[in-house]
């Protein structure tokens, strides 16, 4: 199940230090607690032109 490729870092660690991919949304390091964000957190992240929270998975940017 090979999805289209993604070019964020995060893939190609061993040990990510987030848990979901920014870019495609996709777990990168499932050992990583879920967190409960809040939408003042997804603002900043959507700032930093993030996809997706890398601590929750949620879409940000549609
Ligand atoms: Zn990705
Ligand atoms: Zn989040």
């Amino acid at each position: 199940m090979q999805r289209k490729w993604c070019p964020n870092l995060n893939h190609r660690r061993s040990n990510a230090p987030v848990r979901y991919c920014p870019n495609c949304g996709e777990v990168v390091s499932a050992n990583i607690i879920i967190k409960k964000c809040s939408e003042e957190e997804h603002a900043e992240s959507r700032r930093r032109r993030n996809a997706y929270c890398t601590d929750c998975g949620a879409q940000l940017i549609k």
